[in-house]
């Protein structure tokens, strides 16, 4: 058949998974082509996700301390938001990221096919290009990094008043009363967003809690600072009905629990679905490759990122949870150097999540919820910020840092942080628990003061009992 580009390792999908995944590819010598539907670099990750999210919630952040200076005696006008400036800002830092990634695969020599992939054969993926061209790539080796993509909820019709987080990233308006779906990271990020650009906001989730898998007390930390920047947390509350009026879109809620009456129905200018993520196997013919794909449409694969086929690989959203950029980057370089004949695995122990929200919300292994569940016994250092003096100057003291010991060993196996730059800070946690540290270890290491990372030695050192 038909051949266009022979390569020796293809990788399917340019998010932080295919293009690290390229990237490595390339540096191992190895001649490398990159297929992207989209004209840029950097899947949803920098182009609908993180990156551009984190623009507008520094925005936010800038302007919700600029609100609390009063109270420190200096006080600033109300802010003047230009929607459009602040839209054309979000874009420049996206399209600064993608040409910078453009630019290295340049200096690498990695060939971007743009098109949509369709694996014709284990060796052979068809593309085609925008304008409806269709390329044939020959490869030896393949990395499958073809990520997931938004849940729909199937009763949810069309209207531009509906958004999911790439819609709502697009910051087309600012709504007066706003409906988030979904109590996840994703959800109260960009709720976090709109409220400070002066939305009002209900928030609806089917669980008991927010931001699933979170350390509960760092949630109620999180809640507590957030009772006025929300008007409604609804929880174990499901979403049964949408509708479009003209009005307003119609939204209708019935109670998760049984004998509990559900809210009365509500009209909002904007509603917000984010549900969740699901992944793309079942969308790029993985099966004429012969790759196994779940009824989800994840990809299973070894713990050198091996599918069942020994020479293609598979990293990233649609290889399972977490779905997070630095979990698909770490196995994109897994499956890069165990293709080159490497003896690499994925054997990290923790994968940390932040929900980058005000404040912030980090964690890195075990909770005390799964060490319940999972019957290990665990020992607490916990430090309030209300005496870090760095967190009090800040005027930011609702934080804490809370480390967890194995009780059998000693070395930590998981930690939380909840307040400003807890994200910054887990990764010391994260490090901490892949080095087997145990609490001496990080009390004696010296943190500089007066600093929040400091909190995280000083939690060690209650645990130690050093100091109460
Ligand atoms: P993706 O980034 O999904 O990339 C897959 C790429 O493959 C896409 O570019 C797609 O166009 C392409 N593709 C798919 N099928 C084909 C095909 N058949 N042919 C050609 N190309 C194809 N994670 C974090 O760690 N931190 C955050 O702060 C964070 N914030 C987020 C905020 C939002 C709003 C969202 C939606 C996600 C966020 N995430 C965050 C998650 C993060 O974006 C994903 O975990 C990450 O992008 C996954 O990378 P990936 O390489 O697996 O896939």
């Amino acid at each position: 058949g038909q051949v266009d580009v022979e390569c020796e390792m293809m990788v399917l999908g340019a998010g932080p998974g295919g293009y690290s995944a390229a990237f490595r590819s390339a540096d191992l010598g190895m001649n490398t082509v990159l297929v992207e539907k989209y004209a840029t670099l950097g899947g949803v990750c920098l182009n609908v996700g993180c990156i551009p999210s984190k623009a507008l919630l520094h925005v936010a952040a800038v302007i919700d301390e600029t609100s609390h200076m009063a109270d420190h005696g200096v006080a600033f006008a109300a802010p003047s938001i230009d929607i459009d400036k602040l839209r054309a800002y979000k874009d420049g830092v996206i399209k600064k990221m993608t040409g910078g990634l453009a630019g290295m695969s340049k200096a690498r020599k990695v060939t971007v096919v743009q098109g949509v992939g369709q694996f014709l054969s284990p060796n052979h993926i068809e593309v085609t290009g925008p304008d409806g061209a269709r390329k044939v790539v020959q490869f030896a080796k393949a990395i499958i990094a073809a990520g997931s993509s938004v849940v729909k909820l199937p009763f949810v019709p069309e209207d531009p008043r509906i958004v999911d987080s790439t819609g709502a990233l697009e910051l087309r308006q600012v709504p007066k009363k706003m409906l988030v779906i979904g109590g996840g990271i994703i959800g109260l990020e960009m709720a976090t967003v709109y409220s400070t650009l002066g939305a009002r906001i209900d928030v609806v989730e089917m669980m008991d809690g927010l931001m699933q898998g979170a350390d509960r007390d760092a949630v109620k930390v999180w809640q507590k600072y957030n009772e006025k920047r929300f008007d409604k947390i609804m929880l174990k509350t499901r979403t049964v009905g949408v509708e479009a009026l003209p009005e307003g879109i119609k939204v209708s809620f019935e109670s998760a629990e049984a004998g509990v009456a559900a809210p009365e129905p509500q009209l909002y200018d904007m509603v917000l679905v984010a549900v969740g993520r699901s992944p793309n196997g079942r969308k790029i013919a993985a099966e004429k490759a012969g790759v196994t794909v779940t009824e989800r449409g994840f990809i299973g694969v070894d713990g050198q990122m091996r599918t069942n086929v020994p020479h293609i690989f598979a990293i990233g959203d649609l290889v399972g949870q977490p779905m997070l950029a630095h979990k698909a980057v770490h196995e994109a370089h897994v499956a890069a150097e165990a293709a080159h004949g490497e003896k690499a695995f994925f054997d990290a122990k923790v994968i940390p999540s932040v929900a980058y929200t005000d404040p912030e919300v980090a964690w890195a292994g075990i909770t005390e919820d799964e060490a319940r569940q999972q019957g290990v016994k665990v020992e607490k250092g916990h430090f309030p910020w209300a005496a870090s003096g760095r967190a009090v100057a800040n005027g930011r003291e609702e934080g804490f840092t809370k480390l967890l010991f194995d009780a059998e060993t000693g070395r930590i196996i998981g930690g939380a942080i909840v307040g400003t730059h807890a994200g910054d800070m887990i990764g010391e946690i994260a490090l901490a628990i892949e080095m087997g540290a145990d609490g001496v270890d990080i009390g004696k290491t010296i943190h500089p003061h007066p600093t929040l990372g400091e909190s995280i030695g000083m939690a060690a050192e209650v645990y130690k009992g050093v100091c109460t």
